[in-house]
C-alpha cells in the first residue's frame, strides 16, 4: 500500500506538534499493523514570532510565514498539508493560495466527526481568536452546527490558560477544574458536546474527566490525516 506523505506545519505550540506526531504514527500503525509508520515532514515554526504577530493583529505577516513553510513542505514532497493549530487557520486562505497540494482543514475534520454522531449544538473552547472571531465558527455553522462559546470571563480564562500554561507544557489541577466548570456551563446552556478547539487543551482535560462529550481537534485532525494518507 502506498502511504501518502503528510506535511505538518507545527510548533504552535511544539507541545501539540509532539501529540500530532504520536497520534498520526499510532493511527497508521493501528490501520496497517506491523512496523508501519507515517511519512511525515514537519516544518516547526518559531512560536514567539507567530505569537507576537497574532497579538499585534498582523495576520498577513503570520500568514506569509506559514505560506512559506507550506511551499517548502510541498517542495520537499508532501502530498497534502496540515496546519497543527486551530488559531492559525485564520491564515488558511493565504496558505492554500500559495500551494497546489490540498490543505486538510482542522474545522472540517472536527465538524464531520460531530455531524456523523447526529449532534447539532456544540460548545467551543479555544483561544480568544478562535472563540470570538468569525473564521472558525462560521466554518462550523456553514456545515450545519450551532455554536456557543463561554461568557467573556470564561473566554478570558480559557485563553489565559492556553498561552500562559499549556503552550509551556504546564498542566495545573486548578486550571483543569476551571475548564471543567466552563464545560459544565456550556452543557447547561444546551451544548450537546464541547469542542477542544485548541490543540493543547487535550493535554489538560481528557474525556475521563467529564460526562460531557468532548471532541478533541488534535485527535480528529490526526485521524483525518491518517485516513487521507491511506486513501486510494
Ligand atoms: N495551538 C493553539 C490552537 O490550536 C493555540 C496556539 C496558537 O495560537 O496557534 O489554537
Amino acid at each position: 500500500m502506498d502511504i501518502k506523505t503528510i506535511g505538518l506545519i507545527g510548533g504552535m505550540s511544539w507541545h501539540s506538534s509532539a501529540e500530532y506526531y504520536r497520534l498520526i504514527n499510532e493511527g497508521i500503525q493501528q490501520k496497517l499493523g506491523g512496523l508501519h509508520s507515517a511519512r511525515i515532514i514537519l516544518y516547526s515554526v518559531e512560536f514567539a514570532e507567530i505569537h507576537r504577530l497574532q497579538h499585534s493583529d498582523n495576520w498577513d505577516a503570520a500568514g506569509a510565514i506559514l505560506a512559506d513553510a507550506a511551499q517548502k513542505l510541498q517542495g520537499a514532497g508532501a502530498d497534502f498539508l496540515l496546519i497543527g493549530t486551530n488559531t492559525m487557520h485564520i491564515c488558511a486562505p493565504q496558505v492554500e493560495a500559495a500551494i497546489d497540494i490540498p490543505l486538510l482543514h482542522i474545522a472540517d475534520a472536527t465538524a464531520d466527526a460531530i455531524l456523523a454522531q447526529g449532534i447539532r449544538k456544540v460548545g467551543l473552547l479555544g483561544t480568544a481568536f478562535t472563540m470570538q472571531m468569525d473564521y472558525y465558527k462560521s466554518r462550523l455553522i456553514d456545515k450545519g452546527l450551532e455554536v456557543i462559546v463561554p461568557d467573556d470571563e470564561g473566554c478570558e480564562r480559557v485563553n489565559r490558560v492556553i498561552f500562559d500554561e499549556l503552550c509551556f507544557g504546564d498542566i495545573r489541577e486548578d486550571s483543569r477544574q476551571q475548564y471543567l466548570q466552563i464545560i459544565d456551563d456550556l452543557s447547561d446552556r444546551g451544548a450537546e458536546c464541547v469542542i477542544e478547539g485548541c490543540t493543547e487543551i487535550s493535554l489538560l482535560v481528557k474525556q475521563a474527566d467529564t460526562a460531557v462529550q468532548l471532541f478533541d481537534t488534535t485527535t480528529l485532525h490526526a485521524q483525518a490525516a491518517v485516513e487521507l494518507a491511506l486513501a486510494e
